[in-house]
């Protein structure tokens, strides 16, 4: 591996090829993909995840809000594009862009209605997001007939696609409610498909929902965190590969004596002779404080090195003490080892809030390993 002697976060695209692989043979062959890559794909790098799903085939992609869209297009992303939640403010652009709408409640039917009408369209593709039971999004069953009359009235949009998301995909402890959410979204689908008189494609699956309901798979199904290496489960981490590898280098190498302190407000004090070593990545890269006080660890020359003392803005400190290492030695914060789920549960988080963290100060390097 490459020692950039900077933070870099490393993006393998052989890793997402491999991912991406292992996901669609969990599906039939019929059944359509749909890459999420809202927050610069999970954090890594959306132009880059996107042209390389691109090329390998993928159906679909989904983005939270239409900016993201519009990065996406600029960059000659040529895919279809969903937008999970955009607002009204942005439908004029969404439009101009060939975005296509989640459309999740009557407001958002009617002034996304308004605004296809008045910028001309005819059958411009929405998909109709239900809620089966997230209370986030989305219209409730009961709203099936007031959905169908105000479709009827305009020729401006026509429903390419109906949706819902599932609460707790991963949790098979909660596997009743799931298998709820599913029929509740046949019953939904079959109403709407009675009331349009032709069968939207249907799509309910996240990547938990993938590995674990295929009853759930329907048409075409959403892949988000599978892609960049986290099934959810032990089993299906093994099989998949971190697409992102946070690393950085050793600035400066301290030896302090016992009592001395490290960091702000003295949060460490050495009980013995110590060495510690200075990375440049604090919180203001993603890496929380609340990492401090030898909760977080990086991987130095193989080996552990807890975090000393609080994270400071733009770095933090770790003990080196039984490590042989030297200023300008690679460091890794999360990839292999450890990992971005191990990392992120020391804290009572979850890969996708780690992953996501990654602010946009540290470089992005794209490469196959
Ligand atoms: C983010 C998101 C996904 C992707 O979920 P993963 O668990 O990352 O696969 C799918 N569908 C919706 C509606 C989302 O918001």
């Amino acid at each position: 591996m490459s020692n950039f002697k900077e933070t870099v976060l490393e993006i393998d695209l052989s890793a997402l090829a491999h991912n991406y692989r292992y996901l669609t043979a969990k599906t039939n062959t019929a059944t359509k993909i749909l890459a999420v890559v809202k927050a610069f794909g999970y954090g890594s790098e959306s132009v880059a995840v996107a042209k390389e799903l691109e090329t390998l085939g993928v159906d679909y992609f989904a983005v939270a809000y239409v900016a993201e869209g519009v990065a996406l297009r600029d960059a000659g992303i040529r895919t279809p594009i969903l937008v999970l939640h955009p607002q009204p403010i942005n439908f004029e652009t969404l439009i101009d862009r060939c975005l296509e709408p989640s459309i999740y409640s009557m407001r958002i039917l009617n002034e996304f209605v308004a605004v296809a009408e008045a910028k001309k369209q005819q059958d411009y593709p929405v998909h109709i997001k239900f809620n089966t039971g997230l209370n986030r999004l989305g219209f409730r069953e009961e709203a099936v007939s007031h959905i169908l009359s105000a479709l009827r009235k305009t020729d401006a949009i026509k429903t390419r696609s109906l949706f819902s998301h599932l609460v707790a995909s991963e949790d098979l402890s909660e596997k009743e409610f799931t298998l709820g959410q599913i029929e509740s979204f046949n019953n939904i689908a079959t109403a709407m498909e009675e009331g349009l008189g032709y069968k939207p494609f249907l799509h309910q699956s996240n990547t938990s929902g993938i590995l674990n309901y295929p009853q759930a798979h329907f048409d075409m199904v959403r892949t988000g965190i599978g892609l960049y290496g986290f099934g959810n489960s032990k089993a299906e981490n093994e099989q998949l590969k971190p697409v992102a590898t946070l690393k950085s280098v050793i600035s400066q190498i301290h030896t302090i004596q016992p009592g001395e302190s490290v960091g702000y407000n003295r949060a460490y004090k050495a009980t013995g002779e110590e060495k510690t070593a200075t990375i440049p990545i604090g919180h203001a890269d993603g890496i929380s404080r609340a990492f401090g006080k030898g909760v977080g660890w990086v991987t130095i020359a193989g080996k552990k090195a807890p975090i000393v003392g609080n994270v400071c803005m733009d770095m933090l400190m770790v003990n080196v003490t039984d490590i042989a290492c030297e200023e300008g030695d690679e460091v890794i914060i999360f990839g292999e080892n450890p990992s971005a789920e191990a990392l992120a549960t020391a804290i009572g988080s979850i890969p996708y809030e780690l992953l996501t963290a990654v602010s946009q100060r540290v470089k992005r390097v794209v490469c196959r390993n």
